[in-house]
């Protein structure tokens, strides 16, 4: 079996042309979707991010505004204070605190300063709460990336056993709640897991989401199961790899995202819906998220 590609770059094109659409309502209504984005220090892999985000942004019509600060002159004060005015300003509709911020920043404290209706990351413990009561608001820009990645491939999440592998708050904790709130019957492995592999090897659907590379072997996922790789590893080589070890793994599985352009582009573009969702709750015209 060669497992079908579950191409994020092709879909992730697909949501900018509707989230452009979106974005054109909103202008001819008044208003421009505006994301502010901080970015504390310099960072490579932050600033890539970063980058890539402003250029989506740009191609969907959303204004973005860059505030850059050095990690040396940025203090919790310093950004608690820009995270207040961001909020206070009604020409700005989205927050994105990259992350990390450095050691010496309280990072939870500046993203629960976030106004939760301005929180386009979801990471606000309000946004995060509602996605666990079940009505969610705001949701994490990767698993929402991953859901849309399952359903676009038409896969049955009712009834099928998930394996999320990773329990970050970014990224596993809301991943699992996605899949219980589609009716998955959901295990979360995390670096106590005591038997990784059997874990896995149970498993319909696949979400790794730990950042190391090739951890989870092709030989342990199940024949015919899905796997979504989360996982961004920069090899000696100079190559991105993800979690999962694609070749063996794709021999086995019925689906799988690549690295790259699998859930990356994903997450990007569900950044924008999740922008341009603010401007329309702002304008009173919000479809559900
Ligand atoms: P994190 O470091 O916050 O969390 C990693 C998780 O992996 C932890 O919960 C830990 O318990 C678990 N873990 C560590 N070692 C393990 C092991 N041996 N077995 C099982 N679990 C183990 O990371 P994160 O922010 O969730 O990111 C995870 C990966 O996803 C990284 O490679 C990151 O770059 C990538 N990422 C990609 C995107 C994207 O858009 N594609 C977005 C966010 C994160």
């Amino acid at each position: 079996m060669t497992a079908l590609l579950l191409d994020g770059k092709a879909l992730a094109a697909e949501y900018s042309t509707e989230v452009a659409d979106r974005v054109r309502v909103c202008i001819e209504a008044g208003v421009t979707p505006c994301l502010a984005v901080v970015l504390v220090g310099d960072d490579p892999a932050s600033k890539v991010y970063v980058g890539s985000k402003g250029k989506r942004a740009a191609q969907v019509g959303i204004a973005t505004r860059d505030f850059r600060p050095s990690a040396a002159e940025a203090t919790t004060a310093s950004l608690l204070a820009l995270v207040a005015e961001l909020n206070a300003d009604p020409s700005v509709h989205g927050i994105l605190i990259q992350l990390p911020l450095p050691p010496h920043v309280d990072a939870a404290a500046v993203l629960a300063a976030v106004d939760p209706d301005k929180d386009v990351d979801g990471f606000h413990p309000y946004n995060l709460g509602l996605l666990v009561a079940g009505e969610p608001r705001f949701v994490a820009c990767t698993p929402q990336g991953c859901m849309l990645l399952l359903e676009r491939a038409g896969i049955a999440l009712a009834g099928a056993h998930a394996v999320v592998v990773g329990r970050s708050t970014i990224v596993g904790k809301p991943m699992a709640h996605l899949l219980l709130g589609a009716h998955a019957t959901v295990t979360m492995a995390h670096s106590r897991t005591r038997d990784l592999a059997a874990e896995v090897a149970r498993a319909d659907v696949v979400v790794a989401a730990v950042g190391r590379s090739e951890l989870i072997r092709g030989e342990w996922i199940k024949p015919g199961a899905v796997v979504i790789d989360v996982g961004i590893n920069r090899g000696a080589d100079g190559k991105l790899r993800g979690d999962v070890e694609f070749e063996a793994a794709r021999a086995r599985a019925r689906a799988i995202t690549p690295v790259p352009g699998g859930v990356g582009p994903m997450t990007i573009v569900c950044l924008m819906r999740n922008v341009v969702l603010a401007a329309e709750r702002r304008l009173g015209a919000a479809p559900s998220a």
